[in-house]
């Protein structure tokens, strides 16, 4: 299935969404947004690399910034820098390299985010995107991501869910986890009494459910 361009929806989104569905829907169905200290570290580190322009180092060429998108994820977003290698065979092959706040971690949330960005680069140029690398700024380590098929089944199901979430313009109820301390939108979203208030609901009809037997 293809997209169309009015359905395009922000490829930074899949993040959100694997953090956590709520988080997802209150930025881009509720539009709501909250910095923290995590949120501002990783716009000033994308800011920098961000600058756009271009640049060449020996065989490869660096472009800053680049605009994607892809039509059969219905996406649309940025690459903080696209390196491209020049093959044996004269051919400049794209490597997208995305700079990410603190240190690796252990869910696939940044390989999800960049093998979607090397879907959109194959839809643009028409060419094999094999691979690509993660730059985490704490550890200062890069570490390459290999696309396979497991990892773009990861992407396409996500876009996809991401997509049914929008379309269905529901927010989901907030369940507290440990995550939520991290969260930039923790003083909006409110868990633990939004969460509890569900229980509350949720007890109170159990009940009634109950008394009826
Ligand atoms: S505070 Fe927790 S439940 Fe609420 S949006 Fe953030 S991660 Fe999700």
């Amino acid at each position: 299935m293809g997209y169309s361009e009015e359905d395009l929806l922000p490829l930074s989104a899949l993040q959100h969404l694997l953090f956590c569905e709520r988080q997802c829907a209150l930025i881009h169905i509720e539009q709501a947004w909250s910095e923290n200290r995590y949120t501002a570290e990783g716009r000033i580190m994308h800011e920098r690399v961000d600058s756009g322009g271009r640049e060449s180092r020996g065989t490869v060429r660096l472009a800053y910034g680049l605009a994607l998108h892809s039509f059969r994820l219905g996406l649309v977003g940025k690459a903080d820098v696209v390196e491209f290698h020049r093959d044996g065979a004269g051919n400049w092959q794209p490597f997208p390299v995305e700079h990410k706040r603190g240190r690796a971690k252990k869910e696939n949330w940044d390989r999800v985010q960049l093998c979607a960005q090397a879907i959109c680069l194959e839809e643009m140029l028409g060419t094999a995107v094999p691979a690509g690398a993660l730059f985490y700024g704490k550890s200062r380590r890069r570490q390459d991501v290999v696309f396979d098929a497991e990892l773009r089944a990861e992407v396409e199901a996500t876009a996809n869910r991401l997509h049914e979430l929008i379309r269905s313009g529901n927010t989901p109820q907030a369940r507290y986890e440990k995550k939520c301390e991290n969260c930039s939108l923790v003083h909006l979203c409110m868990p633990k009494v939004t969460g509890a208030r569900r229980s509350a609901r949720k007890y109170m009809a159990d009940a009634l459910a109950t008394s009826e037997k």
